[in-house]
């Protein structure tokens, strides 16, 4: 595995690789790397002759500073998951080499109704951020695909916006969760979980199973007062349990028992911001 630090010396060997006629897949994270890091990175593999992964933690998509303070880091241990999972570069930017001029006048990406729903209106900015930092990694990579997962349901939507907004090229592959044994979706911030919290985590994911098992056509606010409930009762403190169009990410309170159904929560337990998603009804 060859690692840049440098943005434009990877810039120059990627447009050489592909000039050779190489498909490139990229990968991008913000390292702590786990399972479902992997399985993005074997979805490339199996698609592009090199994979590129970036490991940069975005300060702009933070809008809570502790957050970004506290956000786990691992970078010897993910350069060894890197090198024995076959990537093949690995890009490991500074915020300096990210954001020459500064983050405070970044360009602003019209993502319309995305902005400000769901993680948009508990984490004011951060879809921005996510833009931010995906529209310069994408213009350094420039990759034939760029992997991301569902986990981030409504971060998909925001990239596919923006490689809309941008014209770009670049085809996006969304991947499914990686879970562990008890369901709860893997993530880095699970490294913050103390024994008796992590013994709890997986409550998020009974409740989009309860979802899954009892939507029904009709009215959907009695089953997320439910999922709601669930939450309190092991002491989780809710942003949001909803349920939205699986296309459009509108919220809604009546379904129709024909479109595709997307059951989002974003909980914490004490001070670890969680959230997980699944595909429900039809
Ligand atoms: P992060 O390092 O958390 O920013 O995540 C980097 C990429 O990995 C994003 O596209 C995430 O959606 C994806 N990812 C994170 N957790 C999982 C998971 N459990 N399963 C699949 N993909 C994931």
């Amino acid at each position: 595995m060859i690692l840049f630090k440098k943005s434009t010396e990877l810039s120059q060997y990627i447009k050489r690789l592909k000039d050779a006629g190489n498909q490139i897949g990229f990968v991008p994270t913000m390292g702590a790397l786990h399972k479902g890091h992997l399985a993005l990175l074997e979805t490339s593999f199996s698609s592009n002759d090199l994979t590129v992964c970036s490991i940069f933690v975005n300060p702009t998509q933070f809008n809570d500073p502790k957050d970004f303070k506290k956000y786990p880091v691992s970078i010897e241990q993910d350069i060894q998951m890197l090198e024995s999972s076959g990537a093949d570069i690995l890009f490991l930017p500074s915020v300096e080499k990210i954001y020459p001029g500064g983050t405070t006048h970044l360009q602003h990406f019209d993502i319309g109704h995305l902005e400000n729903i769901l993680e948009g209106r508990y984490r004011p900015g951060h879809f921005q951020g996510v833009c931010q930092v995906m529209n310069r990694l994408l213009n350094i990579v420039e990759p034939h695909r760029v992997y991301m997962g569902q986990k981030d349901f409504q971060q998909c939507m925001v990239v596919k916006r923006l490689l809309e907004l941008t014209t770009s090229e670049t085809l996006l592959i969304i991947c499914r969760t990686q879970r562990e044994p008890d369901g709860l979706a893997m993530s880095s911030r699970n490294l913050r979980l103390n024994d008796e919290e992590r013994s709890k985590a997986a409550t998020i994911y009974q409740v989009l199973q309860f979802f899954k098992q009892h939507v029904k056509a009709g009215s959907l606010n009695q089953l997320k007062t439910t999922g709601k409930e669930m939450l309190d009762e092991k002491r989780f403190k809710t942003d949001y349990v909803e349920i939205a169009d699986a296309g459009t990410l509108a919220v809604l309170n009546e379904w129709d028992g024909q479109s595709k159904l997307v059951a989002l929560i974003a909980s914490f337990i004490n001070e670890v911001r969680l959230i997980d998603n699944m595909i429900i009804g039809v």
